[in-house]
């Protein structure tokens, strides 16, 4: 692929609970963004900031493939993505001009075969125990989930299931399920090969494939903590346990494999046009916990006094992020504009268009929202049409009763977020200090989604 004007914006689930939701998503934006081919590279989430409706006021692109970062197709890929970007089929002229091109998501592209094959081999070199001739002897299964609601990605399983059946490199292989048949807990009657490698066809780790399938599976060991110990031995076999699909490296070649197949499938072609790199166009000093200096380094504002050789350098994009990712006690931070950015970094960064990707990284959406603010263009979204936008368990959020949203825009909002709340009860009057930048908030996050879900439902547990 060509160096392109285009930007890529990659769209994934994500969790207002943990990190390991949305951990593949921006693995393999960064994989991509180092490859250079997009003029930008954007990670976005359905349940965590940048979400969907903002992210398209942070690019600057005319031309924007969006590719999802799912499994397979259904509801979120048919259903809430097109409507959260007003999509109106796989090509959108939008009304400034600008060209959304929707891309099938990534687990259905056929390169999907090459990696569970390249996972499968790789899980197997790694525990440098070879199996001899897996044609004769080994098993490939290829773990779902399984569920009445949606079988689409167990079509899309038992294709890649039948796939390298053909190539013939494996003595079998098969389809398993967690929660209907042929169910994987009964792993060892579906084959007589000796050894049996499980590959989870999900998009990221998580509660399924840390902890649910090595159940199921038999194995013992605390997989998340101890990571996977192969070979697991019994009776005489051995099982090779693989984590999530959507982990492997290789995905970032299946997303950028999906804009190929797109540009094929639509005739589209690379243009000559540039697209602006992002701008912050005013002085920038100050923004939420952040102060950046002259030369564009970035510091905790409780850091400025420190002296430069006491703090840590942030050497990296990946290093940032992870930075960003949990508070100073290592807990996952699902809100980006809490207070709790950790201390004792540094991050000096070669232009001002470095400082507004780390913006980007560290406040979503916070400089576009700030420019479309100042000419009046800001879209305020109230929070009952936030609440009719959600989704299977969140539906009920819509029954959130006046005091409790007055309660929780105190709690949560007033009390736990940076950010000047625009939309509901008592809207914030913008202020803001020379070189600052206003951290804005034009509708409800899902970080109060989830607040306000518990304020009816109680705390929601990690098997919902
Ligand atoms: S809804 Fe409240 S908690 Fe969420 S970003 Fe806005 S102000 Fe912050």
């Amino acid at each position: 692929m060509n160096s392109s004007p285009a930007a890529l914006v990659l769209i994934g689930h994500g969790s207002t609970l943990n990190a390991d939701s949305s951990a593949p998503t921006y693995q393999h934006a960064e994989t991509i963004r180092q490859r250079d081919l997009f003029s930008e590279v954007v990670e976005c989430f359905w349940k965590e900031e940048p979400n969907f409706r903002q992210t398209l006021r942070s690019v600057n692109a005319k031309r924007v493939y969006l590719v999802p970062n799912f499994i397979s197709s259904g509801y979120f890929t048919e259903q809430v993505i097109p409507r959260e970007f007003g999509l109106s089929g796989p090509i959108t002229r939008m009304a400034e001009g600008r060209e959304l091109f929707y891309c099938d998501p990534v687990g259905l592209h056929p390169v999907m075969t090459e990696t569970l094959l390249h996972r499968a081999a790789e899980v197997v070199a790694k525990a440098g125990v070879p199996i001899e001739n897996p044609r004769k002897s080994a098993c490939l299964l290829i773990c779902g989930h399984g569920t009445s609601l949606n079988d689409n990605s167990t079509k899309i399983i038992q294709q890649r299931v039948e796939e390298i059946r053909a190539r013939g490199l494996y003595a079998d292989c098969q389809m398993v399920l967690m929660e209907q048949k042929p169910f994987v807990k009964d792993w060892r009657s579906h084959t007589n090969c000796r050894d049996v490698i499980v590959v989870p066809y999900f998009i990221s780790d998580g509660l399924h494939s840390f902890e649910d399938i090595p159940v199921l599976l038999g194995i013992t060991e605390n997989v998340r903590v101890q990571g996977v110990q192969n070979p697991h031995n019994e009776n005489g076999r051995r099982l090779w346990y693989a984590t999530a699909i959507g982990t492997e490296p290789m995905m970032a070649d299946v997303v950028l494999a999906q804009v190929e197949k797109f540009n094929a499938d639509h005739a589209i072609t690379t243009t000559a046009e540039s697209s602006p790199a992002s701008i912050i166009g005013f002085p920038l000093r100050r923004v939420g916990q952040v102060v950046i200096s002259e030369n564009h380094e970035l510091r905790h504002r409780n850091d400025v006094a420190v002296e430069a050789s006491s703090l840590r350098v942030i050497a990296d994009w990946v290093a940032w992020r992870e930075l960003l990712r949990t508070n100073a006690q290592g807990e996952f931070r699902p809100l980006k504009a809490a207070p709790n950015l950790p201390r004792g970094w540094r991050f000096p960064l070669a232009s001002e268009a470095n400082v507004a990707l780390a913006l980007q990284f560290l406040y979503p959406a916070a400089l576009a929202n700030w420019h479309l603010w100042e000419q009046g263009k800001l879209p305020v979204i109230p929070y009952l049409e936030t609440a009719d936008r959600q989704t299977g368990r969140y539906r009920i959020v819509r029954a959130l009763p006046a005091a409790a949203l007055e309660e929780l825009t105190t709690t949560v909002c007033a009390r736990s977020c940076l950010k000047q709340r625009l939309w509901g009860p008592n809207p914030a009057r913008i202020t803001a200090a020379t070189g600052e930048l206003p951290l804005l908030c034009p509708e409800a996050c899902n970080y109060f989604i989830e607040k306000a879900r518990e304020k009816i439902k109680g705390p929601q547990t990690a098997e919902e």
